[in-house]
């Protein structure tokens, strides 16, 4: 499954619109259900707008039904480029990453299908906010 994520990342970094930053993310999302859905960053002019892979991805899945999330995979790097390094998720996402997070919700990080890190979410935000704090 860990490869089947990381292949659906890189392929969605060519969907990516990076006009701007000519850095092209692609990232891939494991429902509990088992699917996968795929996101690429999206770039605004105004810069504020734009949105991240990962929130790409989790914003279709959630919008088609799916609330509850085992992994995602990430990859990003310069445009037309291999991926030379590991593209780590920003807060904000980590932050979206939670609110839809099964226990044990795994990250991973690739450059390619042999070439990975994977962590827990919880080891990437300890201490996160989350909506048992509100309850
Ligand atoms: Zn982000």
């Amino acid at each position: 499954m860990r490869e089947n994520l990381i292949r659906a990342a890189l392929d969605a970094r060519n969907t990516a619109y990076a006009p701007y930053s000519h850095y092209t993310v692609g990232a891939a999302l494991l429902t509990s259900e088992g699917m996968i859905y795929t996101g690429s960053n999206i770039e605004n002019a105004s810069y504020g707008a734009s949105n991240c892979a990962e929130r790409t991805a989790i914003f279709k899945a959630v919008s088609q039904g799916h609330k509850l999330f085992r992994a995602i995979a990430i990859t990003g790097g310069m445009e037309g480029a291999e991926p030379v390094d590991y593209a780590w998720p920003c807060g904000i996402c980590r932050q979206v990453m939670q609110e839809f997070a099964e226990k044990d919700f795994v990250v991973i990080v690739a450059k390619n299908v042999a070439d990975f890190r994977e962590c827990f979410l919880e080891d990437l935000l300890p201490h996160g906010f989350g909506g048992e704090s509100i309850k």
